[in-house]
């Protein structure tokens, strides 16, 4: 572990930031239901930090005392040249500060990039994969297709990758296009495997074109239900994220919780997210953010230190998301594409 900075980025409520997630793209070559509608517009280039400016960023984060970046999109790996960005961003890792960098990807590369990312110093991924049904997969990633997503797993996995799945719990089964009658098999596949499996609550984040109060699954439901079957006992297990996990005695592995909306976990909140705009968003159900970009841009590399005190003030206590028949919209405009997961 490296040792705490000296000028660490502490919050008005004495919340101390040390993880940092950067959304590289807002591009992506899926169409996740729950994520993005079909018919997406994407920002022009002008628009988006170079990697350059992304390392520039990381960095002045990291010499104020985050220790943990996470790339995401969109599809991280659908970024040209983006293995330059995390080689260097890897090297900080020997001694330069940092102590893990990780991303988080639909899977869809894994196959051409495993190796590299290991080389890069990238030790754990997290693949999101919410089905391992072939034809349910088509029909939540409308762009999606399944083989490729399982070999890339088993090609990181190959290549020394810790691999976590990450699945997006959606109500009703195959006929409602939910996942709800899959969580049970996802469990027993990832942990035969040997692979954590965190479920995550659908977060109420931009237009898409399903209604998100019947696709919202509570996950205090899952677990009461999955109780009745499993014996699930309470496991300390932290990845510095915002996930519970419990061990499941039946099949010998751990099963995350991300519960936004029926488990607000903001008061342990350590993290801030970039956008590939450079928007630094300050909580991922609220508006508040500043930009980096143009801090950068017009300031230059020594302005950001300033930038990120000014950011702090402004990192409001948690987020207000909601999901019932009164509060069907989005809690906040954007997409989880925007700002990551
Ligand atoms: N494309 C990569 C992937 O799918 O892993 C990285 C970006 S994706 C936006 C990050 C995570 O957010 C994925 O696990 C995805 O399932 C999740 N996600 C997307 N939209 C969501 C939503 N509205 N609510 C909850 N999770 C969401
Ligand atoms: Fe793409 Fe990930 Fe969103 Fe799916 S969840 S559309 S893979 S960014």
């Amino acid at each position: 572990m490296t040792s705490p900075a000296k000028n660490p980025l502490t919050d008005r409520f004495g919340r101390t930031i040390t993880y940092l997630r950067i959304s590289v793209t807002d591009r992506c070559d899926f169409r996740c239901v729950y994520c993005m509608a079909e018919n997406m517009s994407f920002l022009p280039k002008r628009e988006v930090l170079s990697l350059e400016e992304i390392d520039t960023i990381a960095r002045a984060f990291v010499a104020r005392g985050v220790t943990k970046l996470r790339l995401t999109g969109g599809e991280p790996l659908v970024r040209r040249d983006i293995m330059t960005l995390i080689r260097r961003l890897g090297a900080l890792r020997n001694d330069g500060g940092l102590d893990e960098l990780t991303l988080t990807t639909n899977g869809s590369q894994l196959t051409r990039f495993a190796s590299d990312l290991f080389e890069a110093g990238v030790r754990r991924v997290n693949v999101s994969l919410d089905t391992t049904d072939e034809a349910r997969f088509a029909e939540i990633t409308r762009w999606g297709r399944l083989p490729q997503v399982l070999d890339g797993i088993a090609a990181a996995r190959e290549a020394g990758l810790k691999v976590k799945i990450n699945m997006v719990a959606l109500k009703g089964g195959a006929s409602e296009g939910g996942n709800e009658d899959e969580i049970v098999p996802m469990l027993e596949w990832a942990h035969k495997h040997g692979m954590d499996l965190t479920l995550i609550e659908t977060m109420p984040m931009g237009e898409v074109d399903i209604d998100r109060p019947d696709q919202y699954l509570p996950l205090s439901e899952v677990r009461n239900r999955l109780s009745t079957r499993f014996t699930l006992t309470d496991d300390p297990h932290s990845t510095g994220g915002p996930a519970r996990y419990v061990h499941v005695a039946e099949t010998g592995g751990r099963l995350g919780f991300i519960t936004p909306l029926t488990h607000n976990f903001c008061e342990s909140c350590n993290r801030v997210r970039l956008t590939c705009t450079g928007d630094l968003y300050l909580c991922l159900g609220q508006e508040d953010r500043l930009n980096l970009r143009d801090v950068l841009r017009n300031d230059g590399p020594e302005a950001l230190d300033d930038a990120l005190d000014r950011a702090m003030l402004i990192k409001p206590r948690g987020h207000d998301f909601l999901i019932d028949r009164d509060h069907a919209g989005p809690a906040v405009p954007r997409h989880m594409s925007v700002t990551g997961g």
